[in-house]
């Protein structure tokens, strides 16, 4: 992947090809477990993966890491016939997911989404829920083949009337809207999706009516620990390709490297990459020992995120003009960390999650 990232960076081009390979090599199925098709890795295992991938190439290593999301409900919420339908193609990576969850007036407080599932039928033959309305953002679209969509069942119950379908591009009233125009990531595309009364069998209801936000909650979870991964990658990349440069540059009679004060920047630099890492493995094992992991995986996420984020723009800041260039590749970086700091959950939403959580803690009783 690395090799071509940057020219699918400035060309905004998706390479299936890359997904392709990914679902030959394993990677599609590795988190999930053995008995239901995957590969069984750990979570631990799957981190490791993912770091690798972000320090090759964030778009790519979104990519998969939103297939996955989009397959953690199936096999935690789904039946054995859904699973057995919907899996195969998705665990192999001849099919392409997509999370659907985030509208135009609704990103953090997702509970207020306005698309709409209207159950029709017995009479009014097929029997399923008609969708009507606009999802952004959605990352792989139009390119992924399945779409995990949540949508409204009972507007008057809030988030408990919200309900997770499983839909398929070419059904009939599914259509794709604009594209987004990225600052980073810009070869992992995203784009908008439109129902207008489109017909979802009421097999491909993901769990009871009213459990979609549940089902989005906990995927996010499980998601955001991937994408820490991930960043601990971007930032391990930049702190690699910074020191390579200060030992190269020279300047007043000798490398960059031998001045204290850049050699401190690295230093710290080194510190934060170590630590994001730390704390996504412990969220990591946290759920490979069947813990709860909604701490653990926000702390991972959002430190992990600012991690890439900082550790790159310190790496731009040492490779002076080249660093501003787009000819050197690190610019990418900083332009590809600062969107985790606002996906699957903003960083400000991820410190709601943690206070929630002390404060739970330390309620007597
Ligand atoms: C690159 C990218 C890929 C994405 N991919 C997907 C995808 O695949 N599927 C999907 O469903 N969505 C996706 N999203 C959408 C993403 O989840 C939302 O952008 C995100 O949840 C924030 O929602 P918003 O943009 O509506 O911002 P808002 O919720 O409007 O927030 C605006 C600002 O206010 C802050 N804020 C909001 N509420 C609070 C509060 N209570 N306290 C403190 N601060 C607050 C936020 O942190 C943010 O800084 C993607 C977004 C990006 C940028």
């Amino acid at each position: 992947m690395a090799p071509t990232a940057a020219e699918r960076d400035e060309s905004e081009r998706f390479d299936r090809g890359i997904f392709t390979r990914m679902g030959e090599l394993g990677l599609t199925a590795a988190p999930f477990p053995e008995s239901d098709g995957g590969a069984g890795f750990s979570y631990l295992g799957w981190t490791l993966v993912m770091e690798e991938l972000g320090a090759a190439d964030m778009a790519s290593a979104v990519t998969l890491s939103v297939h996955v999301l989009s397959q953690f409900p199936v096999f935690s919420w789904g039946s054995a016939e859904q699973k057995g339908r919907w899996l195969p193609p998705m665990l192999a990576g001849t099919a392409l997911g997509a999370f659907a969850l985030t509208e135009p007036h609704a990103g953090s407080d997702a509970s207020q989404i306005r698309a709409r599932a209207e159950r029709v039928g017995p009479a009014d033959a097929p029997d399923g829920y008609r969708l009507t309305g606009t999802k952004i953002w959605i990352s792989n679209a139009p390119e992924a083949d399945r779409y995990l969509v949540f949508a409204s069942v009972d507007p008057a119950r809030g988030a408990k009337g919200i309900g997770a379908f499983l839909v398929e591009k070419g059904m009939d009233g599914f259509t794709f809207g604009a594209h987004e125009r990225k600052m980073g990531i810009r070869s992992c595309p995203a784009a908008e999706l439109v129902f207008d009364g489109c017909l979802v069998p009421v097999a491909n209801r993901l769990g009871a009516e009213g459990e979609g936000y549940r089902i989005a909650l906990s995927a996010l979870a499980e998601g955001r620990i991937s994408i820490a991964a991930a960043c601990v990658g971007i930032a391990r990349s930049a702190l690699e390709q910074a020191t390579g440069y200060l030992q190269e540059r020279r300047a007043f009679g000798g490398p960059l490297a031998d001045q204290q004060g850049l050699r401190f920047m690295l230093a710290e630099m080194a510190r934060d990459v170590a630590a994001a890492r730390a704390l996504t493995r412990e969220a990591a094992a946290t759920r490979d020992r069947g813990e709860p992991i909604g701490e653990a995986s926000s702390l991972a996420k959002w430190t992990a995120s600012d991690t890439a984020m900082r550790v790159a723009t310190d790496a731009v800041q040492l490779f002076g003009g080249s660093g501003y260039s787009r000819e050197t590749g690190v610019e990418r970086l900083m332009r590809d960390a600062k969107g985790a700091q606002i996906y699957e959950g903003t960083n400000q939403i991820h410190r709601l999650i943690v206070a929630d959580e002390v404060l739970k803690r330390a309620r007597p009783g």
